[in-house]
């Protein structure tokens, strides 16, 4: 697995203190190679690749877990933000009825998921469904439609020969109003490549129908080719999200990497099967796992971060019982926090951390640390033993040494007062092993 693999990079490095840009690199080639053979497109898997790469650099090494597992447990945290999480529901929150328009090429799977989520919303969430196909080019793929709906209990369209995709689509329209259907499901023909009648005709529909929700069907399977195709789609039409069918078949998930990066939707279903059952929610952290072909090393180095944050919160707090906090203190910890993995690992670190993290997000994520530390670096030592006499013409002399703003230092006097605060508190407690005793 890449684990093992990884294990070879970095055998050296266990014990060691921060991962270095060499090896960090060097890792980086086996994860590239990894996300290839899940059918990462190539540009996409480069990109990803680099911001990684960033990330992991000057890490520390966690003591208890080699750094090939640390790797790979950054790797996969990068791809679940990638593939992006809990964006599977359909917005259909409108005035009905609501229209779901399905695109994609031939033999993607539109009909069969069409049907599929149909069974769903009409079971499940109870609403009142109609599926139409304006799928004209391929013989009977109208009755193919009509003879899902049967199974799935799902009302069709009326068939009537001889009407183009736009006239199909306006009397879908005015029954699906007509007759009080809270969702309108719309099949649209594929090409076996994309082609400006098609896209054409997806445009037409799309003006007509104003879909709530254009979805992308895509084939897993398709490898390095899908990408150009969602491009193509996304390119010409408003999608909102991407359905990959056969993940059922031994696709690795790439293709799911791709489609994010690409259209940068959602990708709200998988299609796991040619039964109308067949459809499930999509899961970041299967396909993550998936791609990289690991077993448990994520939920290790989960609990080895966990325990070194809580050493470090500990030893951090018992300074703070002291009742001491100043401004030498705070860029020790804003130093620790870039060590850590920025803010988004702050949360677990310290009592009162949370609220500070929401406020440094809003003043501009990670790159505000870095500007924190040029600020207190422009700060006398005198203000930063006892931050409390800076006063307005000092915040102009630091704000200006620091190429920052008065407003940017005064975030960082507040945000250095709400922590103190916090740390008053836990010292009234008798320190975090008080507080930890009183939460029992
Ligand atoms: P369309 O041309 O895009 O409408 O594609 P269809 O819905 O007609 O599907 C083409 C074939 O793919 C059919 O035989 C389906 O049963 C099959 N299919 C669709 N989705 C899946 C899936 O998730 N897994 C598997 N194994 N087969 C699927
Ligand atoms: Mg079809």
């Amino acid at each position: 697995s890449l684990s093992d693999r990884l294990g070879g990079v970095f055998d050296r490095l266990r014990g060691r203190g921060a991962l270095t840009e060499a090896d960090v690199r060097a890792a980086m080639r086996e994860v590239r190679v990894a996300l290839l053979e899940a059918d990462v497109a190539l540009p996409v898997a480069r990109d990803f690749v680099e911001k990684a790469t960033e990330q992991a650099i000057g890490q520390n090494v966690l003591r208890s877990v080699t750094p090939g597992q640390q790797v790979v447990k950054i790797v996969h945290d990068a791809l679940i933000a990638m593939l992006g999480a809990d964006e599977s529901d359909l917005l259909l929150d409108v005035a009905p009825p609501a229209v779901v328009m399905m695109v994609g090429l031939q033999g993607s799977g539109k009909t069969t998921t069409t049907a599929k989520i149909a069974k769903r919303l009409s079971g499940r969430e109870r609403k009142k469904v109609l599926m139409a196909s304006l799928d004209v080019n391929r013989p009977n793929a109208q009755e193919q439609l009509a003879t899902l709906g049967t199974q799935v209990e799902v009302a069709t369209l009326p068939i009537i020969a001889g009407q183009q995709p736009v006239e199909i689509a306006r009397r879908a329209m005015q029954a699906a109003k007509l007759q009080g259907f809270d969702v309108l499901m719309l099949d649209t023909a594929g090409r076996l490549h994309v082609d400006q009648a098609l896209m054409d005709e997806m445009k037409a529909v799309a003006d007509i129908a104003r879909p709530q929700e254009i979805l992308l069907v895509v084939d897993a399977l398709t490898g390095q080719d899908a990408v150009n195709v969602a491009q193509n789609f996304s390119d010409q039409v408003p999608l909102t999200g991407v359905v990959l069918t056969r993940m059922d078949g031994d696709a690795r998930g790439g293709a799911a990497l791709s489609m994010r990066a690409v259209t940068g939707k959602p990708i709200k279903f998988a299609g796991t099967g040619e039964k109308l059952d067949a459809l499930e929610a999509f899961h970041p952290e299967r396909v993550a796992g998936r791609i990289l072909g690991m077993g448990d090393v994520v939920s290790l180095v989960e609990r080895a971060a966990e325990s070194i944050q809580q050493e470090d919160a500990e030893r951090m707090a018992m300074k703070m019982a002291k009742g001491q906090f100043d401004m030498n203190d705070l860029r020790g910890q804003l130093a620790q926090m870039r060590r850590m993995g920025g803010l988004g690992a702050l949360a677990g670190m310290m009592p009162g951390m949370k609220k500070a993290q929401g406020a440094l997000q809003q003043a501009g994520g990670d790159k505000i640390l870095i500007h924190m530390d040029a600020m207190i670096g422009s700060m006398t030592v005198k203000e930063r033993n006892k931050p409390e006499l800076i006063n307005a013409k000092r915040k102009i002399r630091i704000a200006k040494g620091s190429g920052t703003t008065v407003q940017d230092v005064n975030k960082l006097l507040k945000m250095h007062q709400e922590m103190s605060t916090a740390m008053k508190k836990i010292k009234k407690m008798g320190g975090i092993k008080g507080m930890m005793a009183m939460l029992g």
